[in-house]
C-alpha cells in the first residue's frame, strides 16, 4: 500500500470503527465533591441510556473549585458537584459557573433549591434536625434550635467543630432567620453547653451521645441512616439509642442543606451536561438518592426512603439556600468570636 493510500484508509477506518465513533453521543467532565459511590451508579445508568460517556474526578470540594479557578476557560470541566449550597454560592461568586435555563429543571427544582439566576441546583436535600437519647430526654423539652442554648442543656450536647460546612450552614440560615446579633448569642450560649470541645465527623456526636457523654447530637439525617443500616454493628448499636427531633415546626421548620451541581463557565459539553443534570432529577434518580445516600428528593413528588419515612413528614426552611453561601462568612466571624472551635 502507497504511504498516500494509507494517509486516506487510515483516518477513514479510525473514523469509522475507531474511539471517535464509539463516543458519537459525546461526554461529561464532572467534577464532584461526593464521594465516587454515592454518584458514580447514577452515571453509568445515564451512560447505558444515552451513550454519553461522563468522566468522573472526584475530589474535596475546596480542592476541585480551586482548581477551576485556576484552569479557568482551559478547564475540561463541564459540571461540578458539591454536598453543600454554601460552596455552590461559592463557585458562583468566584466566576466559575454560568446559567442554565431549562423548564425541566425549573420545573421540578423548588425554586428554593435552586439558583434564582439558574448557576446552581440542587440534587438532593440534607436535613440537619436534633437528635436525642432515646430514655433520657423527654421530646417534650425540645422545641427548636434556638431553645438549645437555654442553660438547661449545659455540657449536654455535642455538635461537630465550626470549620464544618454543615455547622456554618446551620448558623447562616439563623442569621438569615433571626439577625446576627441574637444569633451571636445564641451560639454563644450554645458553646456554653457543648458536653466536649468539637471533634470528629457527625457519626461521631452520634456514637458519643449513645456512649454517654452528651444527651443531644446534631447530625445530618443521612449519617443517622448509614449507621442503622451499617454492617458494623457497633455503629448499628450507638444509632438505635437515638431517636429524631424536628426542630422549629411551629416556625420556619427544620435547617436542610442540598447537594447540588453547577455547570461550569468553561463547559465544552454544555448540551450533554444538560442532559445529564435533567437526568439527574428524574424520577428513578431521585429514588435512588432516596433509597441509596439516605438523603431526601429534591422532588416533592418522589418518595423518601424507607428508614427516612419512619420519622414522618415535617415543615422545612423555604429560606432560598443561596443565602446559605452569602451569610458564610459573616456565620463564621461569628462562631469564632464565641469560641466555637
Ligand atoms: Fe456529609
Amino acid at each position: 500500500m502507497s504511504i498516500y493510500v494509507k494517509l486516506i484508509l487510515v483516518p477513514l477506518l479510525l473514523c469509522l470503527f475507531g474511539p471517535a465513533h464509539a463516543s458519537a453521543a459525546g461526554e461529561v467532565n464532572l467534577y464532584s465533591a461526593r464521594k465516587e459511590n454515592l454518584i458514580k451508579p447514577l452515571l453509568d445508568r445515564f451512560t447505558e441510556e444515552t451513550g454519553i460517556a461522563v468522566n468522573l474526578v472526584t475530589g474535596k470540594a475546596d480542592t476541585l473549585l480551586q482548581r477551576l479557578q485556576r484552569e479557568g476557560r482551559n478547564s475540561p470541566a463541564d459540571l461540578l458537584i458539591t454536598t453543600d449550597a454554601g460552596r455552590l454560592h461559592r463557585a458562583k461568586t468566584a466566576g466559575v459557573t454560568q446559567a442554565v435555563s431549562s423548564e425541566t429543571l425549573n420545573s421540578l427544582v423548588p425554586a428554593n433549591f435552586r439558583d434564582p439566576k439558574g448557576h446552581w441546583f440542587g440534587l438532593s436535600l440534607r436535613a440537619r434536625p436534633i437528635l436525642y437519647v432515646e430514655g433520657k430526654i423527654d421530646p417534650a423539652e425540645l422545641s427548636t434550635y434556638e431553645a438549645l442554648s437555654d442553660a438547661k442543656w449545659r455540657g449536654r450536647i455535642c455538635i461537630r467543630s465550626s470549620n464544618n460546612i454543615y455547622n456554618q450552614s446551620l448558623v447562616a440560615s439563623m442569621i438569615a432567620a433571626n439577625g446576627k446579633q441574637a444569633t451571636t448569642q445564641w451560639a454563644a450560649g450554645l458553646v456554653k453547653n457543648f458536653a466536649r470541645p468539637p471533634k470528629g465527623g457527625d457519626r461521631d456526636q452520634i456514637k458519643a451521645a449513645a456512649a454517654g457523654i452528651c444527651d443531644i447530637a446534631i447530625a445530618n439525617t443521612y449519617y443517622l441512616v448509614g449507621m442503622l443500616t451499617s454492617k458494623d454493628e457497633t455503629q448499628r448499636q450507638a444509632a438505635e439509642k437515638m431517636a429524631l427531633f424536628w426542630p422549629n415546626q411551629a416556625e420556619r421548620g427544620v435547617h436542610v442543606n442540598i447537594s447540588g451541581v453547577a455547570l461550569t463557565r468553561s463547559a465544552k459539553n454544555r448540551e450533554q451536561a444538560i442532559r445529564l443534570l435533567e437526568f439527574l432529577v428524574s424520577k428513578p434518580s431521585q429514588a435512588w438518592y432516596a433509597e441509596t445516600n439516605g438523603e431526601y428528593p429534591v422532588r416533592r413528588d418522589v418518595a423518601a426512603g424507607e428508614i427516612l419515612n419512619t420519622w414522618g413528614a415535617f415543615k422545612l426552611d423555604s429560606l432560598n439556600l443561596g443565602k446559605l453561601g452569602e451569610n458564610n462568612p459573616e456565620a463564621v466571624r461569628l462562631m469564632d468570636r464565641v469560641g466555637w472551635k
